[in-house]
């Protein structure tokens, strides 16, 4: 697949496609909607080599094994990012989707618990990895991925979020690894 290197310019009018929809699953929530930048060729292009970019080194080079994407939005712009660093892609997902043995972990949500499961194989020990998602809100989701990735004997290189929701504490959850944001609300 052959991406176009796009500008800072390129980047922001990408980001300016990102929709804000109140109250939305939940009175209260500003849901950030990415549909519309998912449509723009060009806009998922520049997001698509900015969320790859901290899976490179200073020359451009790809220095991770694998990409991992949370479900859902993480697969959409997962995939795409581990094909621009020419690497394979491993899915996060809700319990009970993945057909073959997992490793599982289970964190606190606002109200009740959820639990996220990788393929036990599908990293191998060492593998250095780039996790990618749409949102870092609470970093809940982040943290239990990163436990995942540990309990697989991979490492965590960095993560790239399209966004980051500024007033939640999503960036101390996430401790010392590397975090990569294209924007911060
Ligand atoms: P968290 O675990 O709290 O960091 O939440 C991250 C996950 O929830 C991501 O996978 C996002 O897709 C989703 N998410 C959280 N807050 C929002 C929001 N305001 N708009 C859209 N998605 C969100």
């Amino acid at each position: 697949m052959t991406l176009p290197a796009p500008g800072a310019a390129g980047l922001a009018d990408a980001l300016a496609l990102i929709a804000d929809v109140p109250d939305f699953p939940e009175p209260g929530i500003l849901f950030k909607d990415i549909t519309p930048l998912l449509a723009d060729h060009a806009a998922l292009a520049a997001v698509v080599a900015a969320l790859a970019a901290p899976g490179r080194d200073e020359t451009g080079e790809p220095v991770v094994d694998k990409v991992l994407g949370m479900e859902s939005r993480g697969f959409i712009l997962g995939a795409p990012v581990a094909l621009a660093l020419g690497v394979g892609f491993v899915p996060v997902r809700k319990a009970g989707k993945l057909p073959r043995a997992t490793y599982a972990v289970s964190y606190a949500l606002e109200y009740g618990e959820a639990t996220l499961e990788v393929h036990q194989d599908a990293l191998a020990p060492g593998d250095r990895v780039l996790l990618v998602d749409d949102v870092l809100a609470t970093g809940g989701t982040a943290r239990a991925t990163i436990d995942l990735v540990e309990q697989c004997g991979a490492h965590v290189h960095a993560v790239a979020m399209l966004m980051e929701l500024g007033f939640l504490p999503g960036r101390h959850e996430i401790g010392t690894v590397p975090l990569t944001t294209l924007m911060t609300v």
